[in-house]
């Protein structure tokens, strides 16, 4: 598909095809990003290596949301760097703001104490954006007729060249969650998310499947262990997000208010939601995908998955990640055994 020229009006309708298949043999899904005006810079360099390792091939549209109108500036440069369809989209207020179970006195006092404490300890916008990535950008009306996304981010790193279509390989293969890095939280920023947690599956047992993964992200003593999927990275089932277990847990934890008086992440609100909701064999470890964010790479080593890479092989962070060992040696449990842990 050509890129439009001349305009790059945001909001544009998105238009997808209407049944499972889409255009060329492209699944209904998208690469997203949540991203400011000030990245520009790092949103064309990531769109950029996407396409050199993979969507070149393939064409899946981009669609980048913003808070704030994007500039003409951005649009055009980015839309430049790219064959593929760039969709500019703004958030609805409503999905980006203080929530209603929170007051601002509370928030205010709640920041100032946390500033100090850990990284974005004192931003409200960070927890804004984290709120927005948990519960709502899966609502966005250009992902509507959207199946799948791919979670990107400016400035990040894609070191390998993919030769298939990781859409329709998790489709195939009945996956809803795809992750390539696996590190742990700052226990200060989720300090009750897990007691939060607990509650939720105590009070929706209902809601709960027959066999989960949720012991990978408990450790003995029936906490949370830090465990979680980046989310700067993900490769998702939206009816995952929009399932009504996902929507409840997420109204939940909202309504405990953490995303403000603490600082819950996005990366592990959806990490514990796929343990909890999801089996092992639903969630894929994208070994082959090499890949860097500030703070962690992950470059793969057996010869048969690095042969298309160009990281430097001794970034193993994900070949010593104590999250990543845990995932290999936990098994699902079943719903009373779920429901046990929960108790304790
Ligand atoms: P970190 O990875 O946890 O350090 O957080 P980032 O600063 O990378 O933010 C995560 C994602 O949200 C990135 O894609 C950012 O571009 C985006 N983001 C963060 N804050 C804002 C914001 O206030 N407005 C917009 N539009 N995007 C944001
Ligand atoms: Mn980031």
């Amino acid at each position: 598909q050509a890129a439009a020229t001349g305009s790059y009006a945001a909001n544009a309708t998105a238009t997808w095809p209407a049944s499972d298949e889409g255009d060329g043999g492209l699944l209904r899904a998208a690469m997203v990003a949540l991203v400011r005006n000030s990245e520009m810079d790092g949103i064309r360099s990531t769109i950029r290596q996407v396409d050199d390792r993979f969507n070149r091939d393939y064409g899946y549209p981009y669609i980048l949301l913003n808070d704030v109108d994007f500039t003409e500036e951005f649009m055009e440069k980015v839309q430049a760097i790219t064959r593929a369809k760039v969709y500019f989209g703004k958030l609805p207020a409503s999905h980006w703001g203080l929530s209603d179970y929170v007051t601002e006195d509370k928030v205010k006092a709640a920041l100032e104490q946390n500033k100090d404490r850990y990284l974005y300890g004192g931003s409200y916008s960070y927890r804004l954006m984290c709120r927005y990535q948990s519960g709502f950008i899966h609502k966005h009306p250009l992902l509507k007729n959207l199946d799948w996304y791919w979670r990107i981010e400016p400035g990040v790193k894609y070191y390998c060249g993919m030769s298939y279509d990781p859409f329709r390989y998790m489709r195939d293969n009945n996956m809803v969650y795809g992750y390539t890095i696996a590190p742990t939280e700052k226990q200060l920023t989720v300090e009750t998310l897990w007691n939060t947690t607990r509650q939720w599956m105590l009070e929706n047992p209902d809601l709960l499947p027959d066999s989960s993964f949720v012991r990978w992200a408990i450790n003995e003593k029936s906490q949370y262990n830090m465990c979680h999927f980046w989310s700067n990275f993900e490769i998702v089932n939206l009816a995952f997000y929009r399932s009504k277990a996902y929507e409840s847990y997420f109204q939940h934890l909202d309504r405990a208010g953490g995303f403000f008086y603490e600082r819950w992440g996005d990366a592990p609100v959806h990490s514990i939601a796929a343990a909890m909701l999801l089996r092992k064999d639903q969630i894929h470890w994208f070994e082959d995908v090499g890949y860097w964010h500030v703070g962690y790479g992950h470059c793969p080593q057996k010869p048969e998955l690095s042969r298309n890479c160009i990281c430097d092989a001794k970034q193993t962070f994900m070949y010593n990640s104590k999250c990543q060992r845990r995932f290999n040696e936990v098994d699902n449990i079943s719903r009373d055994q779920a429901l046990e842990l929960a108790r304790l």
